[in-house]
């Protein structure tokens, strides 16, 4: 299987290494012609208003939307922000997940933090979770539908048919679950 990582910018090597350990021919989309026989694309983490600004500068928005009607996308982190139709402000999207998004709902930087989540369609154990200047999903709506939350209930991941976000950062810890489970959303 053939699955895309956006590489302009943020943690997309992190993502093809954990791709490329389960048996994926991984490809670094850049521009609109590596999406080519890709079967799902991941959307990293790094900073959303970058990775939107560098999507305009490559002519990639509309060609990311395009095959995002079509396969499987995983927006991790700035990745969901970028996948989501609302931020709350300007910045560049794609605007195809039906999740509200607040940007740094957690603060700043050192206000990084990990926790263990019950998310289950990944059965047992929790999945610890890696947040770092993490966004929150405020709220999903349409076919979207909440995966995961904090004890307090705060939403943290979301699943729309063949579109993951997650405020948080699987391709960081050892456990490949979440990558396992967007593979099989692009078989
Ligand atoms: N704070 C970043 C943003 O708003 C996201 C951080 C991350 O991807 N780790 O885009």
């Amino acid at each position: 299987m053939k699955i895309g990582v956006l590489a302009l910018q943020g943690a997309f090597a992190e993502h093809q290494a954990v791709l490329e350990g389960l048996g994926a021919e991984v490809v670094q989309v850049r521009l609109p012609k590596d999406l080519d026989g890709l079967s799902g694309l991941i959307l990293p983490g790094g900073e959303s208003t970058t990775i939107g600004k560098l999507a305009v500068a490559f002519n990639l928005l509309e060609p990311l939307r395009a095959f995002g009607q079509q396969h499987a996308l995983w927006g991790t982190c700035a990745g969901a922000i970028f996948l989501s139709k609302d931020v709350h402000r300007p910045q560049p999207l794609l605007g195809l997940m039906d999740i509200q998004v607040a940007r740094n709902a957690f603060g700043r930087q050192v206000d990084s933090f990990e926790v263990d989540l019950n998310v289950p369609e990944l059965g047992e154990p929790p999945f610890h979770a890696v947040f770092i200047r993490a966004p929150l999903i405020e709220s999903v709506s349409g076919s979207a539908r909440v995966m995961a939350t904090l004890p307090d209930g705060r939403i943290v991941a979301a699943q729309q048919g063949r579109w993951l976000a997650t405020s948080f950062h699987p391709e960081l810890t050892r456990d490949d679950r979440f990558h396992r489970f967007f593979m099989e959303l692009a078989q």
